[in-house]
């Protein structure tokens, strides 16, 4: 049995920001049984940006990818609306960032390719059965676990099942460019006839990647029809070299977030952390985990002190559902779109 003060579990931005930032006299372990990468946009919204820059950090040049591009073109398939928004996201390889993120952990982190399969509160903290990579089970005792297990969190599944969060599923497919693949730009895309959310492409060195989010009813289904229209829009997407998907929450409410209780912590998508209108993550992970680290540094009720903590960021990811009509909608877009307010005119 190893002993530490923390497990956390899930080294993705939250894990890997909760690891950098807590308190150095804690021993933590993050484990995370990750068998692929995560799959994601990797796009670095302003956001996120900012987040990073709280760290005084630079971001090395080898996580970027090819091109960087200043401009989302959002195509309205049931209009056939298409309008160029300004956009500073930053274009990386969310493997090689997630990567980067956990190496900046201190000494008193260890790291563990492991999942987290069973965990129960004992005297004094909790006892968690852990499966490494090489199949062989070994066994944690902490004072307390910290879930940045993202989307569908063992963490809260275990301790939290009540929580209930609007739930999509996400689907990505990766396409070799070719001479027929056109020009690069990123895409908002929305097709009401599919998907009650949006979708996605994206360029990443020599691929290029179609993505969307889609209620879980014949979510393979609504994917390929979709696909299948982006021929109308220049993409014509032949032979996928990789499939990937998972789940991705959209909070409505402030029900749908979970900060935690009885000595457990939940940080990032896992506590319901996410943008209901772009999805992007990245930072309210970050943000979340640096909060969760601040409380416990001063000490006290830290559940209490968390969860008021992150009043601000539950209050401006539900205000984002006010901006999802102006989105989703489809009559509301297409006066929006059609009226061309803060879009790019091509020269
Ligand atoms: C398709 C898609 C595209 C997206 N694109 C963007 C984007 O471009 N920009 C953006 O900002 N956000 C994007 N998001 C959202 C963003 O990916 C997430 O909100 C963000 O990654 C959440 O970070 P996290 O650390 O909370 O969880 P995650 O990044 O999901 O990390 C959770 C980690 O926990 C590990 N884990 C899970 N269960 C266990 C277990 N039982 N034991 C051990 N380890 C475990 C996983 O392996 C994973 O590494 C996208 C989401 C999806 C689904």
């Amino acid at each position: 049995m190893e002993n530490y003060d923390l497990l956390v579990c899930g080294a993705g931005p939250a894990g890997s920001a909760f690891a950098m930032t807590a308190e150095k006299s804690n021993s933590i372990l993050v484990l995370d049984g990750a068998v692929n990468p995560k799959p994601c946009g990797g796009l670095l919204a302003p956001d996120a940006q900012k987040a990073l820059a709280g760290f005084e950090l630079t971001l090395p040049k080898d996580i970027l990818v090819n091109p960087q591009i200043f401009s989302v073109r959002t195509i309205d398939m049931k209009t056939g609306n298409v309008r160029r928004y300004q956009r500073m996201y930053i274009n990386v390889d969310r493997e090689k960032f997630d990567a980067w993120m956990l190496s900046q952990a201190g000494g008193n982190v260890d790291i563990k390719k492991a999942r987290l399969v069973a965990c129960k509160k004992v005297e004094g903290g909790f006892e968690s059965q852990c499966k490494g990579a090489d199949g062989e089970i070994f066994s944690v005792r902490s004072k307390n676990i910290v879930g940045a297990d993202g989307a569908n969190s063992f963490v809260r599944r275990t301790f939290m099942p009540e929580i209930k969060t609007r739930r999509y599923v996400a689907i990505q497919q990766w396409f070799n460019i070719d001479e027929n693949t056109p020009d690069p730009f990123y895409s908002c895309i929305f097709d009401p006839d599919s998907s009650r959310c949006c979708s996605w492409s994206i360029y990443k060195d020599n691929y290029v990647i179609f993505g969307g989010a889609f209620e879980p009813e014949n979510c393979r289904e609504r994917f390929e029809t979709q696909k299948a229209k982006l021929k109308d829009f220049g993409l014509n997407l032949k032979d996928p070299v990789k499939t990937e998907g998972c789940m991705v929450l959209r909070p409505v409410s402030p029900a749908s977030f979970c900060t935690g209780k009885d000595g457990v912590f939940l940080v990032g998508e896992a506590a319901g952390f996410i943008s209901p209108s772009s999805l992007e993550g990245i930072s309210s992970a970050i943000n979340s985990a640096v909060a969760l680290s601040d409380a416990m540094r001063k000490g006290g009720n830290v559940e209490k002190t968390y969860k008021a903590a992150t009043t601000g960021l539950r209050i401006k990811l539900l205000a984002k559902n006010l901006k999802c009509p102006f989105m989703y909608n489809p009559l509301l877009r297409s006066i929006v779109m059609r009226s061309g307010i803060s879009s790019i005119k091509l020269k």
